[in-house]
């Protein structure tokens, strides 16, 4: 049986869990099994999970669950995948798979793939799954080998898929240990959609000569709704805030729309932003390297180009 782990964030399932359902789903029709979704807490709507593929929804609850503590979501997952006897277990690649996977592994005996970003094939009779290495510049094709495999999943891998109807929500009955870490301050950075989520990315770099003007950077984001970002140097330098800058040091991105304005395009920076489906550059040089990794490419200045772009978007939205 394949158990997802559907997280609920800000008290919604959103996008990430319904893509990890659809990707468990996936997974289990490979190996002819079921595909079931296990809930931490008592989000409301679990039921709707089964549309995207849950034949059932496991809810486990108690006061331990109440912030994210890696220790106890950890006993929880791998206690709920023994009492159901779960082969595979399958979660987002975000914050939170990403601090409890090694954790799961480890305490299941079991391989683990962190950051996959296509569905497992059964390739010469071995469970295969693919994840990119180096920066992106190359794949992994890994044979999980263990009995209990996990796979994290890469955010915007696969397209979200409704197959199915509600699903029925059914309570495991599991003692939690204590958390050991207390959050005393929840604090949310920006109002957007968070990068690692963003399907619409606007990127500025030193290009923008200083944070007074990344007012043109806004203005486009404004208009199209996407998330602000920015490379390594530009938050460095302080003209803006850290979670925004992308790259192997920074955030790591695969939005479908990816528009970078005054950034050159270092190995460094393509690391965390190639995966993007469609990447538009703006730069006034036109031997900068990132028109190599572009599908579009705008030689201009961007204090020229930025206004008339979000005037175009405006135009076209009708706003
Ligand atoms: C170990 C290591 C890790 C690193 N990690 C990261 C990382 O995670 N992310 C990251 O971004 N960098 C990272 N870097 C830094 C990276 O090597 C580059 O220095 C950085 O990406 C350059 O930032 P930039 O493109 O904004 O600035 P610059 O390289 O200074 O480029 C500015 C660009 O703006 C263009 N420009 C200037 N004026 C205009 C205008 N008016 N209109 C249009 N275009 C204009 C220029 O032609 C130029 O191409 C890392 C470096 C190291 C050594």
């Amino acid at each position: 049986m394949v158990l997802v782990y559907a997280e609920a964030t800000n008290g919604q399932f959103k996008k990430a869990a319904h893509e990890v359902i659809t990707y468990g789903k996936k997974t289990a029709d490979i190996l002819g099994t079921e595909c079931h979704a296990l809930v931490l807490g008592d989000t409301p709507g679990a039921e709707a999970l089964g549309k995207y593929g849950a034949g059932k929804v496991y809810r486990v609850s108690g006061a331990s669950l109440a912030a994210f503590d890696a220790a106890v979501y950890t006993a929880a997952i791998a206690d709920a995948a023994k009492q159901l006897g779960a082969t595979v277990i399958i979660l987002s690649h975000n914050s939170t798979g990403k601090n409890i996977t090694g954790r799961l592994a480890a305490r299941l005996e079991a391989g683990s793939v962190p950051g996959a970003n296509t569905v497992p094939e059964m390739r010469d009779g071995y469970f295969t799954v693919r994840k990119p290495v180096f920066s992106g510049k190359a794949f992994a094709d890994v044979q999980l080998l263990t009995d209990v495999k996990i796979i994290s999943v890469a955010g915007n891998s696969i397209p979200v898929k409704e197959s199915g109807a509600e699903a029925s929500v059914e309570t495991l009955e599991i003692s939690l240990p204590e958390p050991r870490t207390k959050v005393v301050k929840h604090q949310v950075a920006t109002g957007r959609v968070p990068l690692p989520e963003a399907e619409l990315v606007v990127s500025g770099g030193r290009g923008l000569k200083g944070p007074e003007n990344w007012g043109v950077i806004e203005d486009l984001a404004e208009a199209l709704g996407a998330t602000t970002a920015c490379s390594r140097p530009v938050a460095d330098s302080d003209w803006r805030p850290h979670h925004e800058h992308v790259g192997q040091t920074g955030v790591a991105i695969r939005p479908n729309l990816y528009i970078a304005a005054g950034i050159s395009g270092a190995i460094q920076h393509l690391a965390g932003v190639n995966n993007s489906k469609t990447i538009v550059v703006i730069n006034s040089d036109a031997d900068a390297p990132f028109f190599k990794a572009a599908d579009y490419g705008v030689v201009g200045d961007l204090f020229e180009v930025l206004p008339r772009l979000t005037e175009a978007v405006k135009k076209y939205r009708g706003q």
